[in-house]
């Protein structure tokens, strides 16, 4: 009757484990439904991008050496302006990851005597360094441009009186992260972060606001860019490039602020017009052709494990029924031993080192051991089915991704398939399924 059960079972799945798992799904129809409008909706964007710009056989081919008149950069630069709604964009084998993007899009933007304000709380781990709010070399504090933060009320609203009052004659830039990152509050938005931007516009118009889009992309029909941002920068290993590109990351915004990041990643002079494309023009396009879908398929994944351990009496965030704002599912296990076969359940599922199994180790970076799974096709990729967890209250571990729903539900049933051999969840789910 079910053509997967079998090969569920070959694949180390029991049968308790198979129908709990089954259950959940069939009741998400309605939800994933919705996903579907959504990437439905994206993928007709991109298209129209890359038809109005005329893409071409020619723009997948790459150049070498300075890369002057490289027609696909250019034209991709082009489709990614127009599917962000935005004037220009950069977009970059050269941007070596999410972080440098930030970086590179507030020390372009910002001079001397400035100061960045982040009114949604503190900012991404690697960004402390990179602001200078833990000492760094080359940070922007060591330049002279100074930095303040509003934390979001305790509700996770913003507090607006408190931003009203850090907003100064220095403040150029406002900082707003859309996804919670590794902490708890929400993620935001795009409609709450349209409501913040036009409420610091109203005090001070002429501060650049930029997003950090991280993990956020395609996962609603509009961006930030559609509701005031200046600017949004991401990573291609994320959302945007689709689980294809190798490397990337993008800024799209302004004409003025991306011309400034531009002359910062190359050089005074140079701008954009330097920087070959190599060989990756053909990731970048149909990665992010595909990047809708592929995003699509990482929240049914997302949605789908939040029912799972919900179901089960575990803290999940977000909650198995709220909307999703980006691809990240944090679940809460109070114990080591479930952060650790969570991750280990995840790995068994992947296709490239799906033979090894994880352990927790001292990161460099991180006070705790940390503990990844991520056996991927890309280095590090995390639109690829991965996770992770620092060993440390509250014992927490976070997922994401998943190129195909298919491989991100067996993630999850391989999980809990690790969880119950561990004795940390009881296999007998019909008392939990009433
Ligand atoms: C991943 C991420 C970053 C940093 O990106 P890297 O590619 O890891 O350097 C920054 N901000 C957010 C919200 C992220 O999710």
């Amino acid at each position: 009757m079910n053509l997967s059960r079998d090969m569920y079972l070959k694949m180390g799945i029991s049968n308790q484990v198979y129908d709990f798992c089954e259950a959940i799904w069939q009741s998400l129809e309605k939800r994933f439904d919705e996903i579907d409008n959504i990437s439905e909706y994206n993928q007709m964007k991109v298209i129209e991008a890359m038809q109005k710009n005329r893409v071409s056989e020619a723009c997948l081919l790459g150049t070498t050496g300075y890369g002057y008149n490289d027609l696909g950069r250019e034209t991709l630069e082009a489709v990614y302006a127009d599917v962000f709604h935005t004037e220009d964009a950069l977009v970059r084998p050269q941007i070596t990851c999410g972080t440098h993007a930030l970086a590179l899009a507030l020390m372009s933007n910002l001079r001397p005597g400035d100061e960045l304000l982040s009114p949604v709380g503190k900012p991404y781990d690697t960004l402390e360094e990179v602001i200078g709010i833990r000492p760094s070399k080359g940070s922007l504090k060591e330049y002279g441009i100074s930095y303040s933060q509003v934390d979001l009320l305790p509700d996770g609203s913003f507090d607006f009186e408190g931003i009203r009052k850090a907003i100064n004659d220095k403040t150029k830039m406002i900082t707003i992260q859309r996804s919670k990152g590794y902490q708890t509050r929400p993620t935001l938005s795009v409609g709450k972060i349209g409501e913040l931007i036009r409420f610091i516009k109203e005090i001070k118009s002429d501060v650049i606001c930029m997003v950090d889009n991280c993990y956020g992309e395609f996962t609603e029909t509009i961006e930030p860019t559609d509701v005031g941002a200046d600017m949004v920068v991401g990573s291609l290993i994320k959302n945007p490039g689709g689980g294809l590109a190798p490397i990337g990351g993008y800024l799209a915004g302004k004409k003025e602020c991306v011309e400034n990041a531009a002359y910062r990643l190359t050089s005074p002079g140079l701008g954009k017009e330097v920087g070959a494309s190599l060989q990756v023009m053909n990731s970048f396009y149909q990665g992010l052709f595909l990047a809708p879908s592929v995003t699509a398929n990482a929240l049914k994944s997302a949605i789908f494990a939040a029912n799972i351990y919900e179901k089960l009496g575990f803290a999940v965030i977000p909650d198995g029924k709220e909307s999703r704002h980006d691809i990240i599912q944090a679940v809460t296990f109070g114990n080591p031993e479930g952060v650790i076969a969570f991750c280990q359940g995840i790995q068994q599922a992947a296709a490239v080192d799906g033979h090894v199994t994880p352990e927790p180790w001292d990161m460099p970076g991180y006070d705790s051991p940390v503990i990844m799974a991520a056996g991927a096709f890309v280095s590090g990729s995390s639109i690829e089915l991965s996770a992770d967890g620092p060993i440390k209250p509250p014992y927490a571990v976070y997922f994401q991704g998943g190129l195909t729903w298919q491989h991100g539900k067996f993630g999850i049933m391989k999980t809990l398939q690790r969880l119950t051999e561990k004795g940390i969840v009881s296999s007998n789910f019909h008392e939990i399924n009433r």
